[in-house]
């Protein structure tokens, strides 16, 4: 047989198109040419197939070998082709049967000494393959990893040798997915944060409702230890939210975690790194804290056109990143956590020390965060410094977050069975549809609104964050009471 077809998969984004490896051997001068749009790692895989071959005890075909990866228009990178090259010209030239790749798709880079390695990305390859019911065969370095998506079929092999031995075998010894681990994670407990009895609830309301939140106080207020217990009162994640985190971090070839991801980048953070970029398109901090919290400290020393870019996730859950290969889509359903400092020193309205800034600084300081950014932040919270005496001295503890968890755990139940979503990602029209309220309340709101001065959208913001505290208090008409909470999580005048 002078032909093989071998079944592969390229990588773009979170999908991974399949390619199918054709290789054809004719008479003529020795010679190695790769076809269908290949990047320089996929045209480098004739020096690593051929030395893997030869150490591997197989014979390099002394032929005219010509190497097609259909269909032509899917560019294709990295080295994960080179296993099914390898195993192509090893059915070609007659030295393996076609039934030990019939059905089965490969992945892997190949070693000069025949190792097989694993390349980023090979979760959504193993995902598509097991959706059509087709067995894996991939390099044994992370196979036990990805052996945890629920279906999956992997024959690994640590060498190229063993796998050719393994699929040859009537037999072969398969990994099998079961289901998906059960959540770990640790982060602080409410129970451990002293005072800041408004702030935990504010941060409980954000839990509820998905809301972002925006916390300003002076540094020692306890503003990342509160951001950083968040995460445990957030619901547990469903096994779809959970394969979604391990699908993005796979793109970057990272570990999954297997529970709510808190990223915090440092202000110094580019937009590429933020959101997404690079010559692939990669995903950012953005989509890896996708289904929990992106938590921004010192908001004003960000970049404000690196803030600016967080405004089409803020809206849309999802970001899209164009790059002269093409676009990718990841998820991106975050919820933000930011906090600053009132002013440059850190002191504003704190009686001591005493703030030294001018006011223009101040507001200098503040108007780095653009309007647009701090509208779509639907609770805006102060913070004071805790008193020394106060840390001191014993107080009673705090509720555990587990049991906060649970009440924000029922109102998200009682919002997904009645909208669908959570009240944050709600749109304008099932807004007013599922907040309607009754005539004397709407009365006193609009007063309320207009005396404020409120825009179109603060109106709205204060509408959802209302909305939730209904869902918390189990209450199915919003009230008086909880539009009035909710309209003193919008920021001050003076706040902007
Ligand atoms: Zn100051």
């Amino acid at each position: 047989m002078s032909t093989a077809t071998v079944l592969s998969r390229a990588s773009a984004g979170l999908q991974a198109p399949e390619v199918r490896v054709e290789v054809h051997l004719s008479p003529g001068l020795p010679g190695f040419t790769i076809v269908g749009l290949p990047e320089s790692t996929v045209r480098e895989a004739r020096e690593r197939v051929r030395s893997a071959l030869i150490t591997s005890y197989f014979e390099w075909p002394d032929h005219r070998i010509t190497v097609s990866l259909a269909p032509a228009e899917i560019r294709k990178g990295g080295g994960r082709f080179d296993l099914p090259i390898a195993l192509g010209l090893l059915t070609a030239s007659g030295q393996l049967t076609p039934q030990a790749t019939a059905n089965r798709e490969c992945y892997g880079e190949l070693g000069l000494d025949g190792s097989l390695r694993p390349t980023a990305g090979m979760l959504a390859a193993v995902q598509a393959a097991t959706a059509q019911q087709r067995v894996c065969a991939l390099p044994a370095t992370g196979a036990n990893t990805l052996a945890q998506l629920p279906g999956s079929r992997l024959i690994a092999a640590p060498d190229l040798l063993t796998l050719c031995a393994e699929l040859k075998s009537k037999t072969p010894a398969v990994l099998s997915g079961s289901s998906l681990p059960d959540q770990s994670g640790s982060y602080p407990d409410f129970c451990d944060i002293q005072g800041q009895v408004a702030a935990k609830r504010a941060l409980e309301i954000a839990a509820s409702g998905g809301h972002h939140l925006l916390m300003t106080g002076p540094p020692g207020a306890g503003k990342t230890l509160l951001a950083s217990a968040m995460p445990s009162i957030l619901p547990t994640c469903t096994p779809q939210a959970l394969l979604e985190q391990w699908l993005i971090r796979d793109v970057l070839g990272l570990e999954p975690t297997w529970c709510r991801p808190f990223r915090a980048p440092h202000h110094s953070a580019t937009g590429a790194a933020l959101i997404g970029g690079g010559a692939n398109a990669h995903p950012g901090e953005v989509s890896l804290a996708h289904q929990g919290i992106l938590f921004l400290d010192e908001l004003p020393e960000f970049s404000p056109r690196v803030l600016d870019l967080l405004r089409q996730p803020m809206e849309q859950g999802t970001v899209t990143i164009a790059r002269a290969r093409g676009a990718n889509t990841y998820p991106a359903r975050f919820q933000l956590i930011a906090a600053m400092n009132p002013c440059p020193c850190g002191n504003a309205g704190q009686q001591e020390p005493p703030c030294r800034c001018s006011s223009e600084l101040v507001s200098r300081y503040q108007n780095r965060v653009s309007g647009p950014l701090m509208d779509r932040i639907d609770i805006h919270i102060g913070l004071e410094r805790q008193q020394t005496a106060a840390l001191l001295t014993h107080q009673a503890q705090g509720e555990h977050s587990a049991a906060i968890k649970a009440r924000v755990a029922s109102s998200w139940q009682r919002q997904w069975d009645r909208q669908g979503c959570l009240n944050a990602h709600l749109d304008a029209r099932a807004l007013l549809l599922h907040c309607s309220l009754e005539t004397p309340v709407r009365q006193w709101f609009e007063d309320a609104c207009d005396r404020l001065q409120l825009s179109a959208r603060s109106v709205h913001r204060t509408l959802k964050v209302a909305r939730t505290l209904a869902d918390l208090a189990e209450a199915a008409v919003v009230g008086e009471n909880h539009l009035l909470e909710g309209l003193s999580y919008r920021p001050r005048p003076h706040d902007k």
